[in-house]
């Protein structure tokens, strides 16, 4: 059995088939496990989380695994107010906002995450935007920018009008809901890993016989017949029975097919572009903003960033104050030089958390987009009138060629608990 991919969920499918007694080569492009994770220490012996980070409630594999490998989590801050600024004033949140979260929350019950295509308004909703969604239903357009960025922006790292009314009913309902997606504590976002996600990563990676595991493979081809499959990467040609591609749909995709795929299923991976998330970590001398009762959680409908939040470590000296800007803002941010595009974020921290952000000791990205084996973040987005056509290719396998990733998980998909039951399943549907 061969596995495409050591990010989590290559990670859990490898490890389950392990279990179950297979002998799996896990095939992974980077010279380093862990995908879309990726931690950059700190020299007082912390570190900074350029990718995933959270974790919260219901995520069981995430924490039964933290557990397993014997590391920790610690909460996500919780000192002080947060901030909120609408037109570039401060505010109380919309009147409106949590009875338009509420509506979402009902539609989103009738849709069924394995089967988002089926729900009787699939049609409507797929070719509805969230962004004339929100227009036509937010009550004012201040109201709509805001949940705007904060749904299509917060959850999918997308503008409004970049994914559809079903696209964002479909994660709802597969993470729990707006209030378990959007929370702090209690949500999504309550806890940290020890050492972040990239470190439970290596030790899954660790729990590998080293000779199952080849880094600074890329595949590039997937050739079936009756006898098995043949796997290249390079040079070197593996044999195995079956094949689980755990990568994003859009990666997955520029890997060449002999025989070619079904129509369906290709074009499917022509209509889940990544999203566009840039996170960006402003670090400071001390998380000045808790002196005067501020939580550094601070939101907005406008500027470049739509999200701060207090990324400091317990116990640690410093502060570390870390921004997401997404979709639109988020590509022009990248499309200015680097110097332009560090005073841009200077200033937006400014504009977020006040004149004391201006002067960070170091502020740290990563360009997801740029790297040609994530080539964007937070995960990838079915476009606007496409669930309903080609969603049933998702997760259906090719002959020997079965379908991981966070994409295809039915529960939290898109977190890193979507990646890890996406290759628990896959594992045990080409096992089967
Ligand atoms: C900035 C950022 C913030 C995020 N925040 C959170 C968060 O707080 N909480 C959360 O749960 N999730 C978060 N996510 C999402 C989370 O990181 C992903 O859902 C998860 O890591 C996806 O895992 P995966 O194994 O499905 O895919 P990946 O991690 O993308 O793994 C795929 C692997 O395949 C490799 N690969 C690609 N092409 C090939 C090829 N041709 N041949 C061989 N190998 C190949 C890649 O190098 C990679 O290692 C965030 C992501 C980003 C980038």
């Amino acid at each position: 059995m061969i596995v495409v991919g050591a990010g989590f969920s290559g990670l859990a499918c490898a490890l389950a088939l392990a279990e179950a007694g297979a002998e799996p080569l896990v095939l992974e492009a980077r010279d380093r496990v862990g995908g879309r994770t990726l931690s950059r220490p700190l020299p007082d012996g912390g570190w900074l989380d350029l990718g995933a980070q959270w974790i919260g409630p219901t995520q069981d594999r995430m924490y039964a695994l933290v557990s397993a490998y014997g590391l920790e989590t610690f909460p996500s801050p919780a000192h002080g107010a947060p901030t909120l600024l609408l037109d570039g004033r401060p505010a109380a949140e919309p009147a409106g906002l949590a009875a338009l979260l509420g509506t979402l929350d009902e539609l989103a019950a009738a849709v069924d995450p394995a089967a988002p295509w089926r729900a009787a308004a699939a049609a409507e909703w797929d070719r509805t935007t969230l962004g004339c969604w929100l227009a036509a239903t937010a009550g004012d357009p201040v109201t709509a920018r805001y949940a705007g960025r904060l749904l299509a922006g917060g959850l999918l790292a997308a503008s409004p009008d970049e994914v559809s009314l079903l696209q964002m009913l479909f994660y709802l309902r597969s993470g729990g809901g707006a209030g378990s997606l959007l929370g702090m504590a209690g949500g999504a976002q309550q806890d940290r890993i020890v050492g972040g996600p990239a470190a439970l990563a290596q030790r899954m990676a660790a729990a590998l016989p080293p000779e199952w595991l080849r880094l600074g493979a890329p595949v590039d081809g997937i050739a079936q017949d009756a006898a098995g499959v043949r796997v290249r990467a390079g040079d070197q040609v593996h044999r195995g029975d079956a094949v689980v591609v755990a990568l994003a749909p859009a990666l997955a995709g520029r890997i060449r097919y002999d025989p070619p795929l079904p129509a369906l299923r290709d074009g499917l991976t022509q209509r889940m572009p990544m999203g566009a998330a840039l996170k960006v970590h402003a670090r400071y001398p001390e998380p000045f903003w808790r002196a005067d009762g501020r939580s550094g959680v601070a939101t907005t409908d406008t500027g470049p960033l739509t999200e701060t939040v207090d990324n400091s470590l317990p116990g640690r000296p410093g502060g570390v104050l870390t921004g997401f800007s997404y979709g639109a803002q988020a590509r022009a941010l990248r499309r200015l030089p680097d110097a332009a595009r560090r005073a841009a974020l200077r200033d937006a921290l400014v504009a977020l958390v006040g004149p004391a952000a201006a002067e960070p000791e170091d502020l740290v990205e990563y360009d997801w987009s740029a790297d040609p084996w994530t080539r964007g973040c937070f995960c990838g987005l079915v476009t606007p009138g496409s669930w309903c056509d080609y969603g049933p290719e998702l997760r259906a396998p090719v002959g020997r060629v079965h379908w991981a990733g966070t994409e295809t998980a039915t529960r939290w998909s898109g977190y890193l608990e979507g990646a890890v039951t996406a290759g628990e399943r896959a594992a045990a549907e080409a096992l089967d």
